[in-house]
């Protein structure tokens, strides 16, 4: 334990970071060691950020973590999930296309396994601008409600959504035993309490409701091409980073059974191959009026092996879960 503090302390952060020292969140231990160092590389902010191994259940985490009063600020406008569709100037039409395809994609996951209509409630939790939500509502009409920790998100739609704002596992305004489908999309590994995180699902979820979960996955190939430089580091925001065995044990610890697990998600892994890439040979910051368009033509170069994105291990993992 103590070589993790050693090693912290030499690590380079500007002044003013506040940082807190958190034990496993998975097994509660104290006990762990020194996994790899992680950067902001999405947006390029300066510092550096350690991420721990815990000797007793092999849970990877950023620890000792930034302050939670601090994490919104790595949250700001260049944030992918928060960016109004609006900014993109004449690349707007081929960014929306991949957002809407973002959303068709989840759509197409979940309607795999839950039906939804009129009288169906959903839960997105970490719904940022709320482009899903308005979707399923658009396609199956039901009644759709987000969270978000996000105050400033004013997007067309956005009103039809029963919004929450706030950490989730605080909220005490949504109803209990109420949601046919909670989804996470890209929240469990941002969250600074992933099991009350699940936990807060379950008393929400109804007898059938089900809740489905996509995060990246740690043991992928992706990891083991980039590793360091893999973006689903995503240091600080992400907390915690999943492999296939951890993730499930936390989600059946939480009252869960797994109905199905993918290896794969509805989130591009191939966005994953494109910003891995990029940190490695330009550093970080991912200017994103920049690459939109060596994004678009390496996604088409990269074809072939996308199409058999479902069948390996590229980068992202999905678990269809129900309540015990
Ligand atoms: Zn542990």
């Amino acid at each position: 334990m103590n070589t993790v503090y050693e090693s912290f302390k030499t690590l380079v952060n500007p002044e003013g970071y506040q940082f807190e020292s958190v034990n496993c969140y998975q097994c509660g231990q104290d006990d762990c060691e020194v996994f790899l160092i992680g950067e902001e590389d999405l947006t390029g902010k300066e510092g550096q950020f350690q991420y721990v191994n815990c000797n007793n259940c092999g849970l990877k985490y950023h620890n000792p973590r930034i302050h939670l009063n601090q994490i919104k600020e790595f949250y700001d406008s260049e944030y992918i999930a928060h960016r109004k569709k609006t900014d993109w100037g004449l690349l707007t039409p081929l960014y929306e296309r991949a957002m809407n395809k973002h959303d068709r994609e989840k759509n197409k996951l979940i309607t795999k396994y839950v039906s939804l209509n009129n009288d169906s409630r959903v839960l997105d939790v970490g719904c940022a601008v709320g482009t899903f939500l308005t979707y399923l509502k658009k396609k199956h009409q039901c009644f759709i409600s987000g969270v978000d920790f996000k105050k400033d998100l004013n997007y067309p739609g956005f009103e039809d959504i029963d919004f929450h704002c706030g950490l989730f596992y605080e909220q005490d305004s949504l109803d209990e035993s109420s949601y046919d489908l909670i989804t996470m999309w890209h929240f469990l590994e941002h969250c600074y309490s992933p099991t009350k995180s699940l936990v807060k699902a379950h008393t929400l979820l109804n007898k059938n409701g089900k809740l489905i979960i996509e995060v990246p996955r740690l043991d992928s190939l992706s990891y083991k091409i980039y590793g360091r430089k893999w973006p689903g580091i995503q240091a600080p925001q992400h907390t915690v980073m999943f492999d296939k065995k951890n993730l499930i044990s936390m989600i059946e610890n939480a009252g869960y059974e797994i109905e199905e697990y993918l290896p794969y998600g509805a989130f591009p892994a191939y966005f994953y191959l494109f910003a891995g890439l990029w940190f490695k040979v330009y550093g970080k910051g991912l200017n994103l009026d920049k690459i939109m368009m060596p994004y678009f033509m390496g996604q088409l170069m990269l074809m072939p092996i996308l199409l058999f994105e479902k069948k390996i291990n590229l980068a992202m993992q999905t678990v269809i879960c129900r309540k015990k």
